[in-house]
């Protein structure tokens, strides 16, 4: 699933196609948008901004009017200059925007809403996100203070995933978080820390910042050309069973939450 920093690179490479260029086309192939009229109501319009917070994409058109995208376990964002092969069949775009230059094409997409600015602020999900780790005001005292009020009893790795605690992490982000910190996921929140928490968040974002920017995805373990780049260059995520990069203790591998999450932990590590 594609986590906060995929998002983020995702709306700057949308942003850099779409901003400030003219809007040659707006389709909407799929059938559940077939009757919903967005190329009559987005035409003419220009695109004024693009962000994210966590996993969500907001492009917000001029004339007050936002499409809202949350892509789930499949979905992708795409920018192809004209005449590009796209890397998936045309039946699974849900959304194509079209440029002199680009064709910008969301794939897959479960979520995707047209809505007004006002409602972009008052829809219930979106007003809940918590702080958003990859943005550069992120309020480390807002993220304690949702945390605290969450369940005490509930696992440490299991809240970092709640995007009302903290927008975009997912299982790996979790997982190499709470092993860069030396804290045990399996914790139980009312037993984690201020300080142990911040220092979990602290460890990862400018590395989420770094892959927002760049892109190339969840990078924590980067030793440098001694690894061939098809390794998984986590510190623990995907490696369960294998011995740990610090200490050679066997990864541990288990699901967590009522989701059924991936964590993976060193048990020495992590105490
Ligand atoms: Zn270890």
């Amino acid at each position: 699933m594609p986590e906060g920093d995929t998002i983020h690179h995702a709306a700057r490479r949308v942003g850099a196609a779409l901003v400030g260029k003219e809007i040659v086309e707006v389709a909407t192939p799929q059938a559940r948008h077939r009757h919903d009229g967005w190329p009559k109501r987005l035409a003419g319009r220009a695109v004024q901004s693009v962000d994210a917070h966590g996993k969500h994409l907001f492009l917000r058109f001029e004339g007050d009017l936002t499409l809202h995208s949350h892509l789930r376990m499949s979905g992708a964002w795409r920018v192809h200059r004209h005449g590009d092969r796209w890397g998936r069949h045309p039946r699974r775009a849900w959304l194509v925007i079209r440029t002199a230059e680009h064709e910008v094409v969301q794939f897959d997409g479960p979520v995707l809403e047209l809505m007004t600015e006002g409602r972009t602020r008052f829809d219930h999900r979106l007003a809940a996100l918590g702080p958003d780790p990859i943005a550069e005001g992120f309020d480390e005292a807002d993220f304690l203070r949702r945390l605290r009020d969450d369940d005490p009893t509930r696992t440490f790795g299991d809240a970092l995933l709640d995007q009302r605690n903290l927008a975009g992490f997912g299982t790996v982000w979790k997982s190499e978080a709470c092993f860069l910190a030396g804290v045990d996921p399996w914790r139980r929140t009312g037993h984690v820390s201020d300080e142990e928490a911040l220092r979990v968040v602290r460890g990862v974002r400018p590395l989420m910042q770094r892959s927002a920017e760049r892109g190339g995805g969840q990078v924590t373990w980067d030793p440098g050309q001694r690894v061939h780049p098809r390794e998984r260059r986590s510190w623990v995520y995907g490696r369960g069973g294998q011995p740990c990069r610090r200490c050679a203790t066997s990864v541990r591998y288990r699901g967590q939450g009522d989701d059924n999450r991936d964590t993976y932990w060193c048990p020495a590590c992590q105490g």
